[in-house]
């Protein structure tokens, strides 16, 4: 395959990725530089010396210079503005998001829900999937959980009408509120990828297992998890237990306030040094 070939096919696939994420992503920001396969090369040195005169006549210059145009190749196909996507805001991505039906879980939602806040948000709150109230409502974290989160955030100075966003890992609801499925967690993180390029939150929390597990790329127990930052494309993260899991066990209240009480200095201090 020849070189030229190679980088059209690259262009396109970049182009189609572009638009299923939203933006451009880090597999496709470096352009590799491509080369003629070597059959290719052989071909071309073979078919040059099978044309070359065999004595010395010169060309006219204007026969030259034709052939040379004739022979450059098209060079890189670039991105248009149109495709290049990294202007693509969170409500156009959102909109794309309640169209989907990569997964299974298309078929039972009522709603999607692919998130809600303010659009430059100081932080971005991760769960796992909406239940049955955010099914029916399609904003995330509404039900006796959500009222829970909303008073753990105030604790901090976080609201959602204010400086956070709320997210989850899959957009719409598993079936009986299980767990959502390794095969349809994958379907549906690049849409949480692309919010986080977008939205840029200085911090991330992460509500339960799953959301901490899912972004860390971990299957390390939420009690290990906790308690310390992990790094997120350099974005500090936190993970911290599901408000669900603490209207179940009171006893993981304790800890949960020390998560909130670390992610609140952390962000002051980002604060300080970036006002
Ligand atoms: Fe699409 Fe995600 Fe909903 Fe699956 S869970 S249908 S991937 S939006």
């Amino acid at each position: 395959m020849k070189k030229e070939e190679k980088e059209v096919i690259y262009n396109l696939l970049k182009s189609a990725d572009s638009y299923v994420n939203g933006y451009v992503r880090k597999q496709f920001q470096n352009q590799p530089l491509f080369s003629d396969d070597e059959e290719v090369t052989e071909q071309s040195q073979q078919r040059q010396q099978a044309s070359e005169p065999s004595t010395n006549v010169e060309m006219p210059e204007s026969q030259t210079s034709q052939s040379s145009e004739v022979a450059s190749s098209p060079g890189p196909i670039t991105d248009s503005p149109a495709t290049a996507s990294h202007g693509m805001s969170i409500s156009e991505l959102n909109a794309k998001i309640l169209r989907c039906t990569r997964c299974q879980l298309a078929r039972t939602r009522n709603n999607v829900v692919p998130g809600q806040g303010v659009e430059n948000p100081l932080v971005l709150v991760v769960g796992e999937g909406p239940g049955y109230d955010e099914d029916i409502q399609g904003m995330p974290f509404v039900g006796k959980a959500g009222k829970l989160l909303d008073k753990m955030l105030a604790a901090i100075q976080l609201d959602r009408n204010q400086n956070c966003y709320i997210a989850n890992i899959v957009k719409c609801r598993p079936p009986n509120n299980r767990d959502p499925l390794p095969e349809e967690q994958a379907a549906c993180i690049s849409f949480l990828e692309a919010q986080i390029h977008i939205l840029k939150p200085k911090m991330i929390l992460c509500m339960g297992r799953i959301s901490g597990q899912k972004l860390l790329n971990t299957d390390t127990p939420v009690g290990q998890l906790r308690g310390n930052f992990h790094d997120y494309n350099g974005i500090p993260l936190l993970v911290t237990y599901h408000p669900s899991a603490l209207l179940r066990n009171e006893s993981l209240k304790r800890p949960a306030w020390e998560d909130l009480k670390l992610f609140k200095r952390k962000l002051d201090q980002i604060l300080a040094t970036t006002n």
